[in-house]
């Protein structure tokens, strides 16, 4: 017998058709003889449903005690979910019980909108299977030291899944969504995208950093930090199938550099919508002058990507960095307010239609050459580079949005990847 979380994410929660199908899923492993928690996401559309809904009431931007209340309201999608999910596994036969953040607790910061776990409580989860019940928790959300209810970032779901699989020591965390694994980038951008049958945690990592929306990067970070076995598949095979084929289906997260892995230099490709650009021109270069600038914003609670600060010239230069486009409105004001009229200049341009697209890939630390290659691609479709950054196992960069796809579909070209690697020498 093994203790196995399954999560399944808003698509395949999306109707009682398919709840039913997730309970069916559910009872199969329950039935071999395995102990089960579950953590849906809402049904798909709702939490945009719901955050549309505050948007008429309140269109500007919200202030924190605003987001308290969009975190209040957002959570009720898992809550419905939970509710219906434990109704479909007890009409299987099933018993089962379902509980909310609060209840478990799942105890989070007060960072509303995007909360961290810091811990979860596994008593009651514990006794409820020890009475050989199905445990359904809902995804998403957690409640702060205050009492207040906070919700995880946007994907938060895949975060309460692994995060629950630590805590428990689950044996595994089966993460089911509307894909059959982890593709070489989007399939859904790129139909000759490859699946791969694993992939390495530190590549996942970039992968989800960088914007593959497939796995919540927190629940990557999660998964190494307490090594937890995770696996993404998928939710549409028919329920029916057998254990040991779903098991070994979709793609397994690895912590070992296996011999046998597939050895890519590249192994995927990354793009994220999601970003926008800030360059203040004519400032200062002299010490301190990016403290000054990026401090203020991390201290509005706002990360920062990508950075670029220019050479100077007659002691002035310019400096940009990218923030998360809902972070956009915000920064501006704390850079308005706050740090412009310390830095005797007023010149502070944004553009919200940037992405940012990636090359990750393990084997890029002993090959050279890399991004000289993505550079090449880019330019041979006449696209701009705006911005470079790069790590040991990474390059990113931001371009204009409108050649987001054509660049992605280029990079997936140029390195072959719909084609499996070469088999390692
Ligand atoms: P869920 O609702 O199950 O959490 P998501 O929509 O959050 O599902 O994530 C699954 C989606 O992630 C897929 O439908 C796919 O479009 C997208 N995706 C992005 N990058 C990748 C990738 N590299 N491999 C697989 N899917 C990806
Ligand atoms: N329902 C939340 C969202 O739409 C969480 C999730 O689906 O993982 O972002
Ligand atoms: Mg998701």
């Amino acid at each position: 017998m093994a203790l196995i979380v399954h999560k399944y994410g808003g698509t395949s929660m999306g109707s009682t058709e398919r709840i039913r199908n997730v309970a069916k899923r559910v009872a199969k492993w329950v039935r071999a003889g395995h102990q089960l928690v579950v953590v849906p996401s809402a049904m798909s559309g709702e939490t945009n449903r719901l955050l549309g809904l505050a948007k008429e009431l309140f269109p500007g931007t919200p202030s924190d005690a605003v987001c308290r209340e969009l975190d209040m309201l957002a959570s009720t999608g898992e809550q419905v979910s939970v509710g219906l999910l434990s109704i479909a596994l007890q009409a299987e036969g099933v018993p089962a019980v379902s509980f909310t953040g609060w209840q478990v607790p799942v105890r989070t910061d007060s960072a509303y909108t995007k909360a961290r776990i810091e811990s979860i409580a596994d008593e009651r989860v514990r006794g409820e299977l020890a009475a050989g019940k199905v445990v359904v928790i809902t995804g998403f959300q957690g409640i702060d030291d205050k009492g207040h209810i906070t919700t995880l970032g946007r994907g938060g779901s895949d975060t309460s899944a692994v995060a629950v699989a630590a805590a428990l020591k689950a044996d595994e965390c089966l993460i089911y969504t509307d894909v059959d694994g982890v593709y070489t980038t989007d399939p859904r951008v790129v139909p000759e995208a490859r699946r791969l049958r694993s992939v390495s945690f530190e590549e996942m990592l970039e992968m989800a950093s960088m914007g593959s929306k497939v796995l919540q990067i927190r629940s990557v970070e999660f998964a190494g930090k307490y090594h937890v076995p995770l696996r993404v598949l998928s939710s549409f095979t028919p329920w029916d199938i057998p254990i040991e084929e779903e098991a070994r289906s979709g793609t397994l997260i690895t912590f070992e550099e296996d011999e046998k892995m597939e050895q890519a230099i590249v192994s995927g490709i990354a793009f994220n919508r999601d970003e926008a650009k800030i360059s203040i021109l004519g400032v200062p270069d002299r010490p301190g002058i990016a403290f000054q600038i990026l401090g203020a914003v991390a201290d509005a609670n706002i990360e920062v990507d990508v950075i670029i600060q220019n050479v100077s010239h007659e002691g002035k230069t310019d400096f940009s960095f990218t923030v998360h486009r809902n972070d956009y409105a915000r920064t501006m004001e704390v850079l308005k307010t706050q740090v412009l009229p310390n830095l005797g200049t007023d010149r502070v341009e944004g553009d919200t239609r940037i992405c940012k697209v990636s090359i990750v890939g393990i084997g890029m630390r002993s090959h050279g050459g890399i991004a000289s290659k993505m550079f090449r691609a880019l330019a041979e479709d006449g696209i701009n580079i705006q911005m470079i950054s790069t790590s040991e196992i990474k390059t990113s960069v931001v371009i204009d949005e409108k050649y987001m796809e054509l660049a992605v579909r280029a990079l997936h070209r140029a390195f072959e990847l719909d084609q499996p690697p070469a088999p390692a020498q």
